[in-house]
Parts: structure tokens; sequence; C-alpha cells
């Protein structure tokens, strides 16, 4: 089973995301914590990923493609993996499939949580604002570019965890 999980900052994706890996007993392959843990041990990539992550921007395409393609060719994945947060952008996504294409692999289902009305932060916090603008700029266009392969599941992102897990299992299996 190959995934992708997309949805906007702050809709449980991540959440959803360990559940649905444990379920299926793939690898949860979340590239905001792989971004996380090289900022944690300040290699070069992580003290260049910080300036992008702490705006509230993407980082750049070409150090996402590098480190994907890497964590991909390992033999973990072979059964399998759930990508939260990748890709997040076109670029990404055709280099994900031409990852997927040499590897006579497909992807199984994308699945987009989803929420009507997304509650904008009244705290001023100017990160949070720029993700959702970054998402609804670079990564919505995502969605039409699986469907076009249709491949998109979409999912109810406002009930509680429990009702959005289930939504989840029932489409995939
Ligand atoms: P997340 O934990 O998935 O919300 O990711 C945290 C931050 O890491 C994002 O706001 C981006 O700055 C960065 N990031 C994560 N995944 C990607 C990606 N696929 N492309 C570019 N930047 C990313």
């Amino acid at each position: 089973m190959r995934l992708i999980f997309i949805g906007p900052p702050g809709v449980g994706k991540g959440t959803q995301a360990k559940l649905i890996k444990q379920y299926f007993g793939i690898v949860h392959l979340s590239t905001g914590d792989i971004l996380r843990e090289e900022i944690s041990q300040a290699t070069s990539l992580g003290i260049k990923a910080k300036k992008y992550i702490d705006k509230g921007h993407l980082v750049p395409d070409d150090e996402l493609l590098n480190i994907m393609g890497k964590r991909l060719n390992q033999d973990d994945t072979k059964k399998g993996y759930l990508l939260d947060g990748y890709p997040r952008t076109i670029p990404q996504a055709e280099g994900l499939d031409s990852f997927i294409n040499k590897m006579n692999q497909k992807i199984d289902s994308v699945i987009s949580i989803e929420l009507e009305l997304l509650q904008r932060s009244d705290d001023g916090n100017q990160v949070i604002i720029k993700r959702l603008e970054v998402y609804n700029k670079q990564t919505a266009p995502l969605l039409k570019y699986y469907q076009k392969k249709d491949l998109i599941k979409r999912i109810d992102g406002s009930g509680n965890i429990d009702s959005v897990y289930q939504q989840i299992v029932k489409v995939l299996e």
C-alpha cells in the first residue's frame, strides 16, 4: 500500500497518518518530522530548512526531492509507505512520479483531508496565516493533479479523530 496524505495545516493529518500506518503496517514518512530531525542535528540541510520553516514557507523543492529520493530507496519502504506532507508542490509530485515509475510502482490512493471553513487565526500568528496561504497556492493544486489520475479520496475532516479515522479506513479497504 502506497499512500499520500494531503491536507491544510491544522487538519489533523499527522494524527491520522500515525493511526493508518499502524493499521496497514507501513512506514510513515513525515517530511516535517524528517526536517525537524535535520534541524535538531544541525545538519547543513537542517540549518537551511529552519529559515524557511520559521517563516511558514516551504523548503526548496530540490532539497526535498533529494532527501526523499534517498529515503524512499531504503528497505523499510518495500512493503509500502504513507507520505505525510510530501509532495507539497507540483514539481515534487512530478519528481515522485518519475521515481515511482522508475521503480515500477504505483500510488494506491491520495487521501485528501478537507475542512469546509478553515478557521483563521485571530491571534495574529503570521506564520500560521502564511502556512495557510502557502497551502492554498502551492499545495492545493495537487488535488487537481491527482484527480486527473483518479487517485483522490476525499475525507471530511470536521469530525473527531475516530470518525475521521473510520472514514479513511473505509475508503482504503
Ligand atoms: P509539517 O510538519 O508537515 O507541517 O511541516 C513543517 C514545515 O516543514 C512546513 O511548514 C514546511 O516549511 C516544511 N516542509 C515539510 N514538508 C515539506 C515539503 N514537502 N516541501 C517543502 N517544505 C516542507
